[in-house]
């Protein structure tokens, strides 16, 4: 846990947030600033502060990101209309908080990445 982090602090109980999910690994929120009907927040537990920091050994809490995100889309509704997993890496990428999150957004016909 990293002591001045937005999603550590979610993570960890000590900001209280309504989360969609919440496992030993990671949990899910709404995003505070929309950007689609639903966009929601897939993060992992660890403090892992972007794209470029994910190793092989991530792989267990990667694929259950991937896994909750498909499920959410199922009990949320918008699985059969389809949806869009995005990762933002860096400056140009558009990241502004460094703990890694995958965005779902879902709820209309979205435009092409960029
Ligand atoms: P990114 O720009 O890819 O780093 O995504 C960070 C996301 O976190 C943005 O979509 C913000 O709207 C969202 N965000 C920032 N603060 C909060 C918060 N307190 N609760 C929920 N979402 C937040
Ligand atoms: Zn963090």
């Amino acid at each position: 846990m990293s002591s001045d982090c937005l999603f550590c602090a979610m993570g960890s109980g000590v900001m209280d947030v309504p989360k969609l999910h919440d496992d030993d690994l990671v949990f899910a929120i709404r995003d505070i600033n929309p950007r689609a009907p639903t966009h929601l927040l897939v993060i992992p537990k660890e403090h892992i502060p972007g794209a470029l920091d994910i190793t092989e050994a991530h792989g267990p809490v990667l694929g259950r990101m991937y896994a909750v995100a498909a499920a959410l889309a199922r009990s949320e509704g918008f699985a059969d209309n389809g949806f869009r997993l995005a990762v933002n890496c860096g400056d140009d990428g558009g990241q502004t908080v460094y703990h890694l999150h995958m965005h779902v957004l879902a709820g209309r016909r979205l435009g092409p990445e960029g």
